[in-house]
């Protein structure tokens, strides 16, 4: 299961000699009451779970009803960018709003434990809290924009045209500061009951690992008709993660 259960036993070791620069828990905003242990303020450990994954859920209210939707993200420093359509709900909400709630969450694997009660899921999650605000200069919107991109699929701005001046101009990108954070790390192995851990049933982690791939040409023009190599930021995304 992978490693961000190491990154909290550095973070811990780290506080112990050099004070370690923690960025939330000081508030009941941020403070997790439900298994503290497996928590960290730490903004390295943070910001490695955000840089880790792409999709987050915004958490928003429209006319007075609470809603959470999925979209992709990039953290640029201490902000996470986030775009969408001019005429987003979520997006104008987030600007509207004091404040934004963003999360994330990587699954590591299935904590399977000798009762159901005590089986969990191995993962990653962040709560992100901070104010958001629109980039309404054309520049930065581009600039953020070609950002994004490239966190997502490295190299692919090099490989396409510039985005138009309209495309821009239907674009809204919010930046969300990242002004206050936890994240909570869980990956095992099973925490079991003294009386069912001599017992023979199973227990363990699965972890869990994803990849890209296949490469799905575009069924028309010349990529259609097999006349356009597959470029080389697909290439190198899908031989870097099998
Ligand atoms: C994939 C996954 C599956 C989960 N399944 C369950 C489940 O089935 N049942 C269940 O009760 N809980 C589950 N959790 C844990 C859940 O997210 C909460 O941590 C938990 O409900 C207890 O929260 P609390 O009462 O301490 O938080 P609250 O007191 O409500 O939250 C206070 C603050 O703590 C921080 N916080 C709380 N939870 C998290 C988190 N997960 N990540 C980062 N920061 C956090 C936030 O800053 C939050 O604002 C799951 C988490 C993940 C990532």
């Amino acid at each position: 299961v992978a490693g961000f259960g190491r990154l909290v036993r550095e973070a811990r070791g780290d506080e112990e000699g050099t004070m370690a620069e923690q960025i939330g828990g000081t508030t009941p905003k941020t403070r997790l009451r439900r298994l503290p242990e497996l928590g960290s303020y730490e903004r390295s450990v943070v910001y490695e779970i955000l840089d880790s994954t792409s999709v987050c859920h915004v958490a928003f209210v429209v006319d007075g009803q609470a809603m959470v939707l999925p979209t992709l993200y990039r953290r640029r420093g201490d902000t996470l960018l986030l775009h969408g359509s001019r005429s987003s709900r979520m997006l104008r909400a987030m600007v509207d709003a004091d404040q934004v709630c963003v999360s994330v969450t990587t699954i590591e694997g299935l904590i399977v434990a000798r009762s159901t009660f005590n089986s969990s899921v191995a993962y990653s999650s962040v709560s992100v809290f901070g104010p958001a605000r629109l980039l309404d200069d054309l520049e930065a919107a581009r600039d953020a924009l070609d950002f994004l991109i490239e966190g997502i699929l490295p190299g692919r701005t090099e490989e396409v045209r510039p985005s138009s001046d309209s495309e821009l101009r239907r674009t809204s990108v919010v930046a969300v500061e990242i002004v206050e954070a936890s994240a909570k790390i869980s990956q095992g192995p099973p925490s079991d009951d003294d009386d069912d851990i001599e017992t023979d049933v199973w227990a363990g982690v699965v972890g869990r690992s994803e990849s890209w791939g296949p490469i799905i040409p575009a069924p028309d023009g010349p990529v259609g008709r097999g006349e356009v190599d597959v470029p080389s930021s697909v290439r190198r995304l899908v031989e870097g993660s099998s």
